[in-house]
């Protein structure tokens, strides 16, 4: 039987995760959550997710029908139709929902907004879908973190050890995201190390990590600059850390001169010409003249689709926790094709 998956928060991950799921012949959507009558329920309307609010009183209830959407009720009758829920809430909320999400017997997965602490227990596929197999619940780690694990677990995983120093170019907001900044203004994040770095540890603990971030003016795109210390007698060469990755799921390798796609903003509008929902990209972008090994230090930029690289990983960590698939890589496989299967890649 179809897992059944209850989104607590539908907005800009929310609506993403619950594409990705319904897409999947192995779950199942049982509804998603909003505060109240907004747009979003009108996509959820148009997607056939049943529409439940964040809230169990009545007075908010109601207030969808007053807007124009049937409401199927609250979180609490949305929690008894599901067997696991992803909270897309705003970060920060978790410790209220994960109280009522145990009360209920549900299963849990949050987002990167919530400390490791809340769980005890985060999520990357590639570094530790086994360590989540029939966990009660989890944290998808942050986009940035993410992007991280992606290109770094593997290299960690061919030479036994890794000392990495990243700086983190950061979006200031979302595209949807107006009251935010900065706009003229380069902001760095005056907490050293930044949190990013050292959070790649909550799921690959033996990759010593830290990083340096600065927010800049653009909604579109993370660029983090890695510089890498691989051990001594790693064999690798540029030519074959690129093969790696070409090799690794959810990375891709373009030569930025020759395809042209030297910005962010290129990176962004192929996402768009290959007919991405959206335009996410859920894999990381790696410029593959971008990076060069160097003795045994390695040199590279990656850009992170901020909205969107999480959003597999769900489903991953879905399968995880429910205990149906241990091989990551089987798992990863499946969400993939069923999403390409779905939405296709023009
Ligand atoms: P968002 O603000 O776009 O969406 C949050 C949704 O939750 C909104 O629809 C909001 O109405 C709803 N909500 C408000 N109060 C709620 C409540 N009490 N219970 C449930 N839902 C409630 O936020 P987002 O960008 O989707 O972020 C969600 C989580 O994902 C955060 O932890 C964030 O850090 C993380 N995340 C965001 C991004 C990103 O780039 N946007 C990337 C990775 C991870």
């Amino acid at each position: 039987m179809a897992i059944r998956v209850a989104i607590n928060g539908y907005g800009t991950i929310g609506k993403r995760v619950a594409n990705a799921i319904a897409a999947q012949d192995d779950m199942t959507v049982a509804g998603v959550t909003k505060t109240g009558p907004s747009f979003g329920c009108e996509l959820a309307v148009r997607r056939g997710f049943p529409l439940y609010c964040t809230s169990d009183e009545p007075g908010h209830i109601t207030a969808f029908s007053a807007g124009g959407y049937d409401c199927a009720g609250g979180l609490s009758d949305l929690l008894g139709a599901a067997d696991v829920v992803v909270d897309c809430s705003p970060g920060k909320m978790g410790g209220e929902n994960l109280a009522r999400y145990h009360a209920a017997g549900l299963k849990a997965i949050f987002q990167g907004g919530e400390p490791h602490s809340l769980t005890g227990l985060s999520y990357s596929s590639s570094a530790n879908h086994e360590a989540n197999l029939g966990a009660d619940a989890t944290r998808v780690v942050s986009c940035n973190t993410t992007g991280l694990s992606r290109t770094l677990v593997p290299l960690y995983d061919h030479c036994g050890s890794l000392k990495v120093e990243c700086t983190l170019v950061r979006r200031a907001a979302d595209p949807g995201d107006s009251r935010k900044g900065p706009i003229n203004a380069i902001k760095p994040v005056l907490k050293v190390p930044s949190h990013h770095g050292p959070d790649l540890m909550t799921v690959k603990p033996e990759i010593e990590i830290n990083s340096l971030a600065v927010a800049v003016p653009t909604t579109i795109m993370h660029v983090h600059s890695i510089i890498a210390d691989l051990p001594k007698g790693h064999g690798l060469t540029t030519e074959s850390v690129i093969e790696m990755w070409k090799e690794t799921p959810r990375v891709i390798v373009m030569h930025g001169g020759d395809s042209r796609l030297t910005t962010t903003a290129e990176v962004m509008e192929m996402a768009r010409d290959i007919g991405r929902k959206w335009g996410d990209l859920h894999e990381i972008f790696v410029w593959e003249d971008g990076a060069k090994l160097v003795g045994d230090r390695l040199y590279y930029f990656q850009a992170i689709h901020q909205e969107s690289d999480v959003v597999p990983e769900n489903v991953d960590a879905i399968r995880a926790l429910m205990g149906t698939e241990p091989d990551w890589r089987a798992s990863v496989a499946r969400t993939d094709a069923a999403i390409t299967a779905c939405y296709g890649t023009g």
